[in-house]
């Protein structure tokens, strides 16, 4: 009989710091720069200069240390990583080996049936980002395909975080890599842009027989640019190895890449040992002490973490857990709900506004929170509108999604678009005699008792009126010419 397997997955994640200067240098870090212009000999490798560690590097490090409950190393050190490749002028890159600044971690969470697991970190590292390749196969004169590279990026600082292979699904690894993602944004550490390269998954995923506690051969998937292409990548290569092994056959340890079109993973190369890289202790840089007094004062910067602002919306604004839960996994939509219950008291309103229109906009239109321009204030200000009888629900709806693709003041959408609620008695009055007189039929159903005819007349007077004649009013109004 053939076993059943479970996959085991561990994760390296590489998260840009959002620091103004580089790890080694002053040049900018700036992202969309022209080419080579954040440069300078430090960065660009030149023979004789020497690095000079930032400090706010270290800070931001210990930062998602202290987050991730690992421990701090009181003294570490840097090594260079030799290898060859067009985007790295110096040769090697200089990265922590043997000693990182953070190692012992942890993070609690549970899958999407509730279930609570835990993913040990196994390290936090620091190390430098090398540049980017660029191919261009036209705007080129009479060269066609040339690789160009750009070095704004090399010495762009890197934190690198190792998990322990604790993940077992793919579903797994995305609620793990969330997670992640959201603490290092509400520590403001990283912007974990994933398309401009500011947060990159590596994902190593073997299979083991469910009743062997020996790893398999791993292999490691390189350049994810998204958390669902991951997740397609884990689940075709357990498909991948699960028949491999079930035929006897063995899992060759290599590193393959996803790709998109294909929907397949490829190999890209054999997989490389510690050896290969032939790591060496930095000889410019001293190992770096780190003293209790300076990891304290850090640990008192740190701001509310994803689960201690989730704890404290429920207890604060009487949010059902589901709701703070939403709310709480991007630092920008918890900021947005409180801006918004700040100027409009009524917090469960508010939420389901989040979690109704707001959330479905972002996913329609597949955008990210960095990109989105509708304020706190205005929700707050269109939501007092209804409350005001200056417009009814159904109309808000519609204002609402102007005021999220254009980020305008409500009042002017309503302005501009002419979609102030009829609250006018004489107004409607005449409308809904206009009505009556072009639909005697129905007056005679509704004399009938037939609630459809009633109904019905209702829906002439809202469609006359474009929708903003006030629903009560024109009921009332109704019931009153048809008394007699
Ligand atoms: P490397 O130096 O090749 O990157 P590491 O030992 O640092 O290797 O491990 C890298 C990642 O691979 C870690 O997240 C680790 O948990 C994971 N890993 C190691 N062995 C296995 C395995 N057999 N199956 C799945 N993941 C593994
Ligand atoms: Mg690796
Ligand atoms: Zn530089």
């Amino acid at each position: 009989m053939v076993p059943d397997f479970q996959p085991i997955i561990g994760l390296e994640v590489h998260a840009q710091l959002v620091t103004e200067s580089k790890i080694f240098c002053g040049c900018s870090t700036r992202f969309g720069a022209e080419p080579n212009v954040q440069t300078c000999p430090i960065c660009l490798g030149l023979p004789g200069v020497l690095p000079v560690l930032n400090k706010i590097v270290v800070e931001y490090a210990i930062k998602a240390g202290l987050a991730l409950h690992c421990e701090i190393n009181s003294i570490c050190k840097f090594d260079r990583k030799n290898y060859f490749y067009p985007d790295l002028p110096k040769g090697y890159q200089i990265t922590q080996y043997d000693q990182p600044i953070c190692h012992s971690g942890y993070l609690d969470l549970s899958d999407d049936q509730s279930q609570p697991f835990r993913v040990r970190i196994n390290r936090i590292h620091l190390e430098e980002d090398a540049g980017k390749l660029v191919h261009k196969s036209e705007d080129c004169g009479s060269r066609s395909g040339v690789g160009l590279v750009d070095l704004n990026r090399t010495g762009v600082p890197l934190i690198e975080i190792v998990t322990e292979p604790d993940i077992q699904s793919p579903d797994q690894a995305r609620v793990y890599l969330n997670a992640l993602k959201s603490i290092l944004e509400y520590l403001e550490i990283s912007d974990c842009n994933m398309e401009e390269g500011s947060l990159r998954v590596d994902a190593n995923i073997s299979l083991r027989p469910v009743n062997s506690n020996k790893l398999g051969n791993r292999i490691e998937l390189k350049n994810m640019n998204s958390f669902r292409a991951l997740e397609k990548a884990l689940d075709f290569e357990i498909r991948r190895q699960t028949q491999i092994l079930s035929n006897r056959g063995q899992v060759i340890q290599e590193t393959r890449m996803w790709d998109e079109k294909i929907e397949e993973t490829i190999v890209m190369r054999g997989k490389e040992d510690a050896g290969d890289y032939r790591y060496l202790p930095e000889p410019d840089l001293p190992p770096l002490e780190i003293s209790a007094k300076w990891i304290g004062e850090i640990r008192k910067t740190l701001d509310e973490l994803p689960h201690e602002r989730r704890t404290r919306l429920i207890n604060q604004y009487d949010l059902p857990e589901y709701d703070a839960q939403v709310l709480t996994i991007d630092k920008r939509l918890a900021d947005f709900f409180e801006s918004a219950v700040s100027e409009y008291p009524n917090p469960k309103i508010v939420s389901n506004w989040i979690m109704g229109d707001f959330l479905r906009l972002v996913k329609e239109k597949d955008l990210e929170y960095d990109q989105l321009i509708l304020t706190g204030r205005y929700l707050a200000e269109l939501l007092k509108m209804i409350d005001q009888g200056i417009i009814s629900g159904k109309i808000a709806k519609i204002v609402f999604e102007e005021m999220f693709e254009t980020g305008m003041q409500p009042e002017k959408i309503v302005e501009q678009r002419n979609l102030k609620q009829i609250n006018d008695k004489s107004q409607l009055s005449v409308i809904v005699d206009k009505v009556l007189a072009n639909n005697p039929a129905a007056i005679d159903d509704y004399y009938a008792g037939k609630e459809r005819a009633r109904k019905y007349l209702i829906g002439q007077v809202m469609k006359e009126t474009e929708g903003i004649a006030n629903p009560q009013l024109v009921v009332m109004i109704l019931g009153e010419k048809l008394k007699s």
